[in-house]
């Protein structure tokens, strides 16, 4: 057996006993739902090759890790100019704190909290005519599969719920940094973030971030090399809410995770490495994932810096 596998399916049975240490998001009652004991992982190099170990045909809500194409689709269209929107500061505080937008005339820290992500669905939404079918196309393409699509009960069980999210985009609009409507904007965030995908699917369709801006499903240009680069910079400064720094620290990759239990990580010009075990700690984070890119991190002797 090579290398990378071998250390899968050790990380596999050594992140399987961290079980039962971690919830599963309840805030949104359909997450809730899901079978929290579950683990996969997956890591494709740039040269193509794919890893996995544990559930990695289960496909499952991708949650915050959609901010990361939202803000690339908006990047595209605004460029520089969209950073008169939301800032590019970590927010210290968790993902959906409301706290600072009153504080800093409703300018979120940064785009991949909900306030910042917000901000910009919003952005997306003057601009692009038909925003959901140009992210689903998107998704398609660069995962490689035309089924991928979002759960329908999961979108509704947030929209539904959608309380704080909502209130953090009438702030914004009471100081004019929100210009559609706002339940218009929620009911796509929510699509966005309930599209379900499996290790493998989500390492694809963003082999991007590892590949200079090139996706490895279609070899076209996603998002240009500076962008890329900024975004990785972003993934790592905020990617992680107010555990990035220890994310920094412990791992020491740019990474994004979301509540449903993924975390991506990225090793830039070698792995996009994806971890999924629903199970979160205090800050939302997967607890078998943060465990599974340390050992990963550490055994491949990944040092960036
Ligand atoms: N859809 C979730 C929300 O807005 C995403 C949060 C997350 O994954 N951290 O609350």
């Amino acid at each position: 057996m090579d290398q990378i596998t071998s250390l899968l399916n050790t990380i596999n049975s050594e992140c399987r006993s961290l079980f039962g240490q971690g919830q599963v998001a309840n805030y949104i009652p359909e997450l809730a739902k899901i079978k929290p004991q579950q683990f996969a992982m997956a890591v494709l190099t740039v040269d193509g090759e794919i890893y996995t170990t544990g559930d990695a045909k289960t496909r499952f809500s991708i949650q915050s890790i959609s901010k990361v194409l939202t803000l690339s689709l908006a990047l595209q269209r605004y460029g520089e100019s969209l950073w008169q929107r939301v800032g590019k500061e970590p927010s210290g505080t968790a993902f959906n704190s409301l706290i600072q937008l009153e504080m800093e005339n409703g300018v979120p820290r940064n785009p991949f909290i909900n306030a910042g992500a917000l901000a910009v669905c919003d952005a997306l939404q003057s601009r692009v005519s038909a925003p959901l079918h140009h992210y689903l196309e998107t998704v398609r393409q660069l995962s490689g599969n035309s089924k991928i699509n979002f759960n329908k009960s999961v979108s509704k069980s947030e929209f539904k719920h959608r309380f704080r999210n909502a209130a953090m985009a009438n702030l914004m609009k009471s100081f004019n940094n929100f210009d559609n409507d706002v339940d218009a904007v929620l009911s796509n965030y929510c699509k966005y973030c309930a599209i379900e995908m499996n290790v493998v699917e989500l390492a694809k369709t963003f082999s991007f971030l590892a590949n200079k801006g090139v996706s490895q499903t279609t070899k076209e240009t996603f998002i240009s090399r500076k962008q890329n680069s900024q975004m990785n910079s972003l993934m790592f400064t905020s990617g992680l809410y107010d555990a990035a720094g220890d994310f920094a620290y412990r791992i020491g990759m740019p990474g994004k995770s979301g509540v449903g239990g993924a975390i991506l990580a990225v090793v830039p010009e070698r792995y996009t490495v994806v971890v999924w075990s629903p199970e979160l700690n205090q800050y939302g984070n997967s607890v078998a994932g943060l465990h599974a890119l340390e050992l990963f991190a550490k055994e491949m002797e990944i040092q960036l810096f």
